[in-house]
């Protein structure tokens, strides 16, 4: 079938937005004043298409979880396949091969001991387990004080309980303040193209957690970080070098380091890991979002041997009480190895370099605009400011959102952040159509026209 031929539809798209609108809460969303949402029938390729058949570049990635593109073959078979098998299984007291399979591919792209996968549902979810199994381990080691986690200025990690303590620094969850768990903040070095103050921020931020860890030797458990990469926070980096000093200074005192990597893995931000370029070895990562290629909900927390052996003894107490319905669905696992084996097939990370060499070109042009700042690249990611700072909703930023979908665009600034995170089948064409249209729109906001 011609991708861009117009698609059968069960209903219109009146209907279902009249429906949305009676039944459905969207997330992030402020129904009093957000318009209709778009109604969107199939998607193909790094393209989404709404039941007119008029298609939309999406340049985020669906919220970052499209890696390979949207109904790719390969993992479509998968997934047939797979349900024709077994659609699912507990995973309390039986296993199968998908996981397994899944849980060893994971071990063998990660480095040293990071060996052993708990499987959960999603980002948050993941965080949520890394949060309890660092917890955990050190009531299991006769350490019960140490219950203060550290975190990030901006970090994002999700929007359970847990993982909104630790994301604290990110000022989404005034209203939840009171549930949350023990967090201390740390400054976030951001930085972008041409900073010249990046040292003395990385140095600042050091010695805020070098302060931490003198006044609170005996309580602190773990520190969280998203490697390289804060993303709800605004597409902001932080260098390889500061990530290396933060992990040695916090491992030296006996810290666990918890990366988040729901959002760097799996090719983002140039390496499949962020923590590759970091050259270190955290005591647990989280994955999910790429895991699956962006097919399915499924999040792996993967802990360092030694972590996993302090849960084990005789009686229950020491184990991990943790646990989903959906914990390791087959479906999901089946997806998720078919989307790890593209890599290979498709040599995915030598795209993804084609694809950070497309965006460095636009390093000048965003660079010679006075209404932007900080134009930014790291691996298949391109970011800047826009003038108007703001909210996670600002009104430039609704504006220009507006404006790009209406022309084909799915491209959704984080306040005054613009940027492009796009599934890595994204053709050259297809690239080129995006930075136009990107600039056309900051065009347009500057000129007042939007
Ligand atoms: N951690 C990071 C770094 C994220 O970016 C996100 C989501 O954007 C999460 C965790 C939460 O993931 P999920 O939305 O799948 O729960």
């Amino acid at each position: 079938m011609n991708d861009r031929a117009k698609p059968k539809v069960t209903a219109p798209a009146h209907d279902v937005i009249a429906r949305d609108k009676r039944y459905v809460w969207h997330p992030y969303t402020q129904h009093g004043t957000e318009v209709e949402p778009l109604v969107i029938a199939r998607a193909k390729g790094a393209s989404l298409f709404d039941t007119e058949g008029r298609e939309i570049l999406d340049l985020i990635s669906s919220w970052w979880t499209c890696t390979h593109g949207h109904s790719h073959p390969k993992i479509n078979a998968a997934l047939t396949h797979q349900a024709e098998l077994m659609e699912h299984v507990m995973f309390a007291g039986f296993t199968h091969a998908p996981a397994v399979d899944l849980a060893e591919k994971l071990a063998g792209l990660l480095p040293a001991d990071l060996n052993r996968v708990f499987f959960s549902d999603d980002g948050s979810t993941s965080v949520e387990v890394a949060i309890k199994i660092a917890y955990q381990s050190w009531i299991n080691r006769g350490e019960p004080r140490r219950r203060l986690m550290v975190a990030f200025d901006g970090g994002y990690h999700g929007d359970t309980l847990g993982a909104m303590s630790v994301g604290r620094g990110s000022q989404m969850f005034g209203a939840f303040k009171d549930l949350m768990c023990q967090v201390r903040v740390l400054p976030y070095p951001a930085t972008f193209e041409g900073d010249d103050a990046a040292d003395e921020r990385e140095a600042g931020a050091l010695s805020a957690l070098q302060a931490l860890l003198a006044d609170h030797k005996q309580t602190v458990a773990a520190l969280i970080v998203e490697p390289l990469m804060q993303g709800s926070a605004g597409i902001r980096f932080c260098r390889p070098s500061f990530l290396r000093r933060l992990v040695e200074m916090a491992q030296d005192a006996g810290v666990i380091v918890i990366f988040d990597e729901v959002a760097t893995g799996f090719g983002r931000t140039g390496t499949l890991f962020a923590l590759e370029q970091a050259g270190v070895v955290p005591d647990i990562v989280c994955l999910s979002k790429g895991l699956t290629g962006g097919y399915m909900p499924l999040a792996a927390t993967v802990v360092r041997d030694r972590l996993f052996d302090m849960f084990l003894g005789q009686s229950f107490d020491r184990a991990l009480p943790h646990g989903h319905s959906f914990t390791a669905n087959p479906l999901a696992c089946a997806v998720a190895l078919a989307a790890l084996g593209l890599y290979e097939e498709e040599q995915t990370m030598a795209r993804i370099a084609e694809i950070n060499a497309r965006h460095r070109t636009m390093l000048e042009v965003l660079a010679a605009r006075e209404d932007v700042s900080k134009p930014r690249v790291l691996g298949s990611v391109l970011a800047f400011e826009v003038q108007e700072g703001g909210q996670y909703q600002s009104e430039a930023s609704r504006k220009l959102r507006a404006w790009y979908l209406a022309h084909g665009f799915n491209i959704r600034p984080i306040g005054s952040t613009v940027y492009l995170m796009p599934p890595y089948c994204i053709t050259d064409e297809e690239l080129s159509r995006a930075y136009a249209g990107m600039v056309e729109g900051l065009d347009r906001l500057a000129s007042g026209a939007l």
